[in-house]
C-alpha cells in the first residue's frame, strides 16, 4: 500500500488548518519584514534566490543520503525515522524533520542537517527550528526530548548538540506568536537590526 510522502501531507494540512513551517520562521528572524511583505502582501522573493535554494538542497539530499549511517553511529542513536511530517494546530507549527532519533538514553533528539558552515548568527536561528522541532516530536511521540543535533554539512558534516533548556521553549513560541501577528493582524513590523542585510534585501524599494 502506498502511504504519503511528508511533501503531501504538508500540503493537505495547509489547506486546513494556520500553521507555520521552518523556512517561514527562518525568513522572519532574518528580518520580520519578510513575514510582512510574503505572507500579507503576497510579493514573494526573487527567482534566483530560490534557485539557489533548490540547488542547495539537491546537494544537502545527496550528502545526507551518503553519510547517515555514520552519522548514526557517532551520535549513539538506536534506532531513526527518516523525513518525518510532523504538525501541531496547539503550536501552529508544521514541518518535515530531516530524522528523529532514538538515543541508547531512551530520549529523543531531532537531526537537522545544514547546507552551510556553522557560524554564530545563523546557529540562533537554526536552534529555534530545532526546539520547535523538539516540540513537535514530544507532542508525537509522548517522550522527552533533551537535546537536538544540527549537522553542518559543509564542514565536514560537524556535529552541534543542543541541550534544550526552559526558557528556549519559551523564547521559540512568543517568535511563533509574533509571525501570526503580524500574518493574522497584518502588523507592519520593526526592520531588522542587522541594517547590513537592507542593500541586497529585493525588498528594500518598497521598504519604508
Ligand atoms: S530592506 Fe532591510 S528592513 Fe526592509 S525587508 Fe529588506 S532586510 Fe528587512
Amino acid at each position: 500500500m502506498m502511504t504519503d510522502t511528508g511533501i503531501e501531507l504538508m500540503e493537505r494540512d495547509d489547506e486546513r488548518t494556520p500553521m507555520i513551517t521552518p523556512s517561514e520562521i527562518i525568513e522572519h528572524l532574518y528580518c520580520p519584514r519578510f513575514t510582512y511583505f510574503m505572507n500579507c502582501l503576497g510579493i514573494s522573493q526573487h527567482e534566483e534566490k530560490r534557485y539557489k535554494v533548490m540547488k542547495g538542497r539537491e546537494f544537502h539530499e545527496k550528502r545526507e543520503a551518503e553519510n547517515r549511517e555514520y552519522l548514526r553511529k557517532k551520535l549513539g542513536c538506536v534506532a531513526r525515522e527518516i523525513a518525518v511530517y510532523l504538525a501541531s494546530p496547539a503550536l501552529r507549527v508544521r514541518g518535515i524533520i530531516d530524522e528523529v532519533l532514538t538515543l541508547a538514553d531512551g530520549t529523543m533528539a531531532p537531526l537537522d542537517y545544514k547546507h552551510s558552515e556553522f557560524n554564530e548568527r545563523t546557529y540562533s536561528t537554526f536552534k529555534i527550528q530545532s526546539v520547535l522541532y523538539a516540540r513537535l516530536i514530544m507532542d508525537r511521540y509522548q517522550e522527552p526530548v533533551e537535546r537536538g543535533f544540527i549537522c553542518y554539512c559543509r564542514e565536514g558534516f560537524k556535529v552541534k548538540e543542543i541541550v534544550y533548556r526552559k526558557r528556549d521553549f519559551v523564547y521559540a513560541e512568543m517568535v511563533v506568536k509574533e509571525i501570526f501577528r503580524v500574518m493574522l493582524n497584518g502588523y507592519y513590523p520593526k526592520r531588522t537590526k542587522w541594517r547590513s542585510r537592507c542593500p541586497d534585501c529585493c525588498y528594500r524599494n518598497i521598504c519604508a
